[in-house]
């Protein structure tokens, strides 16, 4: 109980200062929000080549060898479906 209440603290705390804390978490790719294969978007705005369809999955693969955390694929992606550390 306590660790929720200063997780929920720190939280506030950093919001109220403009920080999201939401953001600052390696870049993921949620398959819920996703649209799949029709889209794309992020797989052709990534400068590093990261992300790429594979396989019978309908969703992208982040390669995180390759990803340098550089927040384009979250900004542009139409559906809110990548999240992780802005730049
Ligand atoms: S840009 Fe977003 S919705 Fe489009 S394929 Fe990539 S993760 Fe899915
Ligand atoms: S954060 Fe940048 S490097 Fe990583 S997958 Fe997205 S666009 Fe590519």
């Amino acid at each position: 109980m306590r660790l929720l209440l200063c997780t929920l603290l720190l939280g506030g705390l950093l919001s109220a200062c403009g920080m999201d804390p939401s953001l600052d978490t390696p870049v993921t790719i949620n398959k819920d929000r996703c649209v799949g294969s029709t889209c794309r978007v992020c797989e052709r705005v990534c400068p590093y080549d990261a992300i790429h369809f594979y396989g019978p999955e309908d969703t992208p693969i982040l390669d995180p060898d390759k990803c340098t955390q550089c927040g384009i694929c979250v900004r542009e992606c139409p559906y809110q479906a990548i999240t992780g550390r802005p730049q």
